[in-house]
């Protein structure tokens, strides 16, 4: 095992180095990091490869393999970032300054944080002599995931299967700490929910907007599915990883409705989390009627933002629009995408929660699902039968702290969590291989 001071450090300057190339994504420009990163694990021992789809923008994929077949173990993060506007922030986004503890800089949290802790144990224990004693090492660094994986994942996992393929992926989603009722908890992250982004049309006739009652506004229909879709509330329903989320705050999860009235009682900000994973959530987010001031509107579209549990497919959302929204209006999906999941009862989860039960004695684990998505999905579809969770463990600063910093301002991440989250990847390594 790695010396975890050394490590920390380690951990530390990486994030520091990584955060000054400016990966911004568009354009992304991840050439100039991915060479870097190249470079450290050559001089470490691995086998590496630069796969690009696009000029500029390579994917970066370093592997270490015994002798005798095991399981490959992949570790997985992307290094592009969301931009960053200078002028919010207390340092130069693209520092990587020291100050207050923490590592500051575009990507302290999303992600870079978590590939130079990924990378640190690799080299880290490659360096101090040891190799997988069976099955495979892999590190997966990809390009191009904040605007979608085409040149990243989606390309790795479509087009170069063979060498991607693992079955055990830990990549970002989760792992920031949290409190319920006075017990902490790790969230893991085993699920993304689907997207069926979908546009409501409302119909009715044109007509001088002087003289209201000459024509039939298919604008101001719109407003009993705007009035029913505005709590954002969900009908809830049982899945794996709510019902053990639930399980694990200690909540009986018999009558969900109850269950979530529980913890809104107890802890309003869980509550607006949870709910997501129990249900189709719709959020109306643009609207369209019509082009002129004084025209009466024959048609009115609002597009909503529809969000479906893992597994549950059109029809399934369909019934959902109809039971909020009911019948006046036509519904058409936009984007239709099921969410994907990995099982919660694995060996992966039992390494994670010896950790946490190691480094944070009294707290827990728990699953959770992530509303939106993220590269998992891609190892999810190309390779079934591989466990991919969300795992970046954090101690120091909170869910409810780090939350607002991701794709915000001031992101930053504390010294001492670059330190817990290499020292888990370095023990996940030994204890898998
Ligand atoms: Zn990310």
């Amino acid at each position: 095992m790695p010396d975890p001071a050394d490590l920390e450090h380690r951990t530390t300057e990486l994030l520091q180095r990584l955060i000054q190339f400016n990966t911004v994504n568009p354009p992304g420009n991840e050439q100039a990091l991915q060479e870097f990163l190249k470079e450290k694990l050559d001089a470490a021992g691995f086998a590496t490869e630069l796969l690009a789809d696009v000029e500029g923008r390579p994917n970066l994929i370093a592997s270490m393999r015994a002798e005798s077949d095991g399981p490959a173990l992949c570790l997985l993060g992307h290094v592009d970032t969301v931009l960053a506007d200078a002028s919010e922030w207390e340092v130069d986004p693209w520092s990587g300054e020291l100050k207050d503890g923490c590592v500051w800089g575009r990507g302290a949290l999303d992600m870079k944080s978590q590939v130079a802790a990924e990378v640190a144990a690799a080299t880290a224990l490659a360096e101090a002599g040891w190799r997988p004693e069976s099955g495979e090492l892999k590190l997966v660094i990809t390009a191009d995931e904040e605007t979608g994986a085409e040149h990243g994942a989606q390309w790795l996992c479509e087009k170069h299967p063979d060498k991607v393929r693992a079955d055990i992926v830990v990549n970002e989603g989760a792992g920031e700490v949290f409190d319920y009722d006075g017990r902490r908890l790790y969230g893991v992250c085993v699920a993304e929910k689907g997207v069926f982004r979908f546009t409501l049309t409302a119909e009715g006739t044109a007509g001088h907007a002087s003289i209201p009652r000459i024509g039939d506004n298919a604008l101001t229909k719109l407003a009993p599915a705007l009035d029913a879709l505005a709590g954002g509330r969900v009908v809830p329903e049982h899945s794996p990883e709510p019902d053990a989320f639930l399980d694990a705050i200690g909540i009986e999860n018999d009558d969900l409705a109850a269950a979530l009235e529980q913890v809104e009682s107890v802890n309003p900000l869980i509550a607006v989390l949870l709910e997501p994973m129990l249900g189709v959530t719709m959020a109306p987010t643009m609207a369209s009627a019509s082009e002129k001031i004084n025209v009466i509107p024959s048609r009115a579209q609002v597009k909503v933002d529809c969000r479906v549990p893992p597994g549950l497919g059109e029809d399934h959302a369909l019934e959902r629009i109809r039971a909020a929204v009911g019948e006046d209006f036509a519904v058409e999906f936009d984007e239709t995408v099921v969410g994907n999941r990995s099982p919660i009862d694995t060996p992966l989860m039992d390494s994670i929660r010896s950790f946490v039960e190691r480094e944070d004695p009294g707290a827990g684990v728990t699953p959770v699902v992530l509303p939106g998505f993220s590269d998992s999905r891609w190892w999810r579809a190309a390779f079934p039968d591989c466990v991919a969770y969300g795992f970046f463990p954090q101690k120091a600063m909170s869910l409810f702290e780090a939350a607002p910093l991701i794709h915000g301002a001031n992101e930053r991440v504390p010294v001492e969590d670059l330190g817990l989250a290499a020292r888990f990847y370095s023990d996940l390594i030994e204890e898998t291989l």
